[in-house]
């Protein structure tokens, strides 16, 4: 569908994500999640391609500019390798720097900020925790000032990139209860007190690595308190708005390929003496997907277009992110359809897609907590 706020700089960084996601991650997606991993120079070359920089200045390795459009198309083009993982693998990092450029003091972010924007050192977001991740405003980690320090304690799971990050943004309780006693913290994975362990054997992104994260006595410098005490929930709130247009955007990513993967299958694979393209059920689900892939691209334009005109479009965001997940699970799963038992065997990005479907609609805000928060920005 043509895009009205197509220009050429956009059209051309969207052009090199895809170049490079066609040559070194889409041919190699099957070959690391088997293995469980991918190499860490992708960050790297990602880096150099400026994929981290959005709204970072250029005195920390940033782009020195914004746009949710390239944002979103970044996201986009690097979920339509044929499995996300590696978007998951390097989104931790995405996800991470926005409250570090934002709130962390100027000595952290001289020191690491351009290390993560380019690639060389990991950071995480690190909120969930294993007592629940969409009640935000019930967390226990806690931090206790004990005069110069902050002292951590408590555990952080679900964490993408936690066994290779370097660097930690942790939600803790320095308040009292609900969203007005949490503050946010920068911690470095080498600091006295911290150990992770991994969450394996999961159902997806098994390139990507998500760990447990513990924190016992775990002692950071006062002046790593990121931005003010006990205002961190609006911090992660709004750090929220741009993981769930990443997860719009890669979940259209997905739907496209789940479209051009069935396109081509049913016009190769006979039936009855047809090609399957040529049988009527099956084109009404390619004009279903089709239509779906649509109408979630064209609300996230619009989105894309508040955002860069000023306004963080909360109530559409939440609607979108739970209408794209629908929309992919709906994708995902007449493409497999229209593959059949082909759909069905590891190896075929269908299956991995179909399999990943499920973390796009429970990660970053699952489907049930973006409606009530949709329904609440209407006043209700
Ligand atoms: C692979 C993966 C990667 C992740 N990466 C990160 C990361 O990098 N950093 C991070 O901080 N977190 C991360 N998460 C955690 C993710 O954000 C949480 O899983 C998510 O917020 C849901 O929290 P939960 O799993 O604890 O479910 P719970 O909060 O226990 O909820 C369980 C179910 O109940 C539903 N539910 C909860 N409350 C209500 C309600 N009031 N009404 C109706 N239904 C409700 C939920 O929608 C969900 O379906 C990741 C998760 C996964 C699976």
């Amino acid at each position: 569908m043509q895009n009205p706020f197509e220009t050429e700089e956009r059209l051309a960084f969207r052009e090199t994500v895809r170049r490079y996601v066609n040559s070194e991650i889409k041919p190699y997606v099957d070959e690391w999640d088997e293995a469980g991993d991918f190499p860490w120079r992708i960050h790297e070359e990602l880096g150099a391609m400026g994929y981290f920089g959005f709204g970072v200045s250029e005195q920390y390795g940033g782009l020195g500019f914004d746009d949710a459009f390239m944002r979103a198309s970044a996201s986009e083009e690097m979920a339509r390798a044929g499995g996300t993982a590696v978007w998951a693998g390097v989104g931790g990092r995405g996800i991470s720097i926005g409250p570090i450029e934002r709130l962390a003091n100027e000595e952290i972010r001289s020191q690491v900020l351009e290390d993560i924007v380019l690639g060389r050192k990991g950071s995480c977001l690190a909120i969930t925790e294993p007592g629940g991740g969409s009640d935000v405003a019930s967390m226990q980690t806690t931090a206790e000032r004990d005069g110069e320090e902050w002292v951590l304690n408590g555990a952080k799971t679900f964490i993408t990139g936690g066994m290779k990050g370097d660097y930690f943004v942790v939600g803790a309780r320095t308040g009292g209860e609900g969203l007005l006693g949490i503050s946010l913290f920068f911690v470095a994975a080498d600091n006295t007190g911290f150990s992770r362990t991994p969450l394996e054997r999961k159902m997806g992104w098994w390139a990507s690595d998500q760990a447990t994260l513990y924190f016992d006595n775990c002692r950071v410098p006062a002046s790593h308190l990121m931005g003010e005490e006990n205002r961190g929930f609006i911090a992660i709130m709004e750090n929220f708005n741009f993981e769930r247009l990443s997860l719009v955007a890669g979940a259209v990513g997905m739907m496209k390929t789940c479209l051009e993967e069935s396109i081509a299958y049913a016009r190769e694979r006979i039936t009855f003496g047809r090609p399957l393209l040529e049988h009527q059920v099956i084109r009404h689900k390619i004009a279903d997907m089709s239509a779906k892939v649509d109408q979630i691209e064209a609300y996230m334009q619009l989105i894309c277009w508040q955002i860069n005109n000023g306004t963080m479009p909360v109530a559409e965001i939440c609607k979108a992110k739970f209408s794209a997940t629908k929309a992919l699970a709906f994708c995902a799963s007449e493409a497999m359809q229209i593959f059949g038992g082909a759909g069905y065997l590891r190896g075929n990005p269908i299956e991995r897609i179909y399999r990943e479907v499920k973390v796009f609609a429970i990660g970053g805000g699952s489907e049930e907590i973006m409606r009530d928060l949709a329904v609440r920005q209407m006043g209700l």
